[in-house]
Order: C-alpha cells, then sequence, then structure tokens
C-alpha cells in the first residue's frame, strides 16, 4: 500500500473527477437488480453501460481486497462492507463523456427505502464536496449554466 488511506484516495479522486466535469458532476446509483440491465446494455455496445460494468468490477474487487483492518467503508452510515453480495454502489462521473468515475458502496441497511439519491447527494456533500448542490437538469438537449 502507498500509506494513503481509502477516505484520501477517494477523496483525491473526486477532486480530480471534480475538475475534469468543471464542476458539473453526474450521480448514477446502481441497485443489484440493474445488473442484468446493465450487463445486457454493455453488450449493445452502450458505452456509459459498459463503463459502470468496469467500475461494479473494480469495486467488488476493492470490498472483497480490503485488508480487514481497512475495509469498505458506506457512503452513507459509514459501516464497514465486508461482504460484496447485493451492494448497492452510487457513481460519480464528470458530466461528459468520460472514462473515469468514483464509485461508492452504499450498505444493504442505508439503500433500503426511499430518497436514496437524495441521501447519496447528502453524504457526498457532508464527506467530500461540501460546496455542491443538485442542478436537476429538464433538458437534456440544453447548454449548461
Ligand atoms: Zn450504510
Amino acid at each position: 500500500m502507498d500509506g494513503q488511506s481509502a477516505t484520501d484516495r477517494l477523496v483525491a479522486g473526486f477532486n480530480r473527477i471534480n475538475e475534469a466535469g468543471q464542476g458539473i458532476l453526474s450521480v448514477f446509483i446502481v441497485r443489484p437488480d440493474d445488473f442484468p440491465l446493465l450487463l445486457a446494455e454493455a453488450e449493445t455496445g452502450r458505452a456509459e453501460a459498459e463503463g459502470l460494468i468496469i467500475g461494479l468490477v473494480n469495486n467488488l474487487r476493492q470490498i472483497t481486497e480490503a485488508a480487514p483492518r481497512n475495509p469498505v467503508l458506506c457512503l452513507c452510515c459509514p459501516r464497514p462492507i465486508r461482504d460484496p453480495y447485493r451492494i448497492t454502489f452510487a457513481f460519480m462521473a464528470p458530466d461528459l463523456p468520460s472514462r473515469e468515475a468514483i464509485g461508492m458502496a452504499i450498505c444493504r441497511r442505508c439503500a433500503k427505502g426511499a430518497g436514496l439519491e437524495a441521501r447519496v447527494i447528502k453524504a457526498i456533500k457532508t464527506h467530500l464536496l461540501p460546496d455542491c448542490r443538485k442542478l436537476d437538469i429538464t433538458d437534456m438537449r440544453g447548454g449548461r449554466a
């Protein structure tokens, strides 16, 4: 290991992605039930689905390979996540075509219930990007303010 904690790596990755997106980021929430659809879309060559599959594999590997004393933590609570089975992930990517995204695991308890996207954004704001705010994009053809 390079001595950097998982949190340090996450914050560094966030800063890199935030810079690439010039402060405008997209959040994707991927639940276990979404995996088959993502696989099907990746098979058709949809780049966004391929990227999310790669991100899922990398994040699952981080959970299973984490040292017992340095487990992956849930973004929202943050409890240690040691079992990758049926974990939900949130991916944050620059709001432009990009091959890079940051994946964050959400424990089964936190993934339950309504308002997950709002809780994920609140956790990102609390722990990682205090200045962020949510933009609702109502017209995908439109420009950016
Ligand atoms: Zn949690």
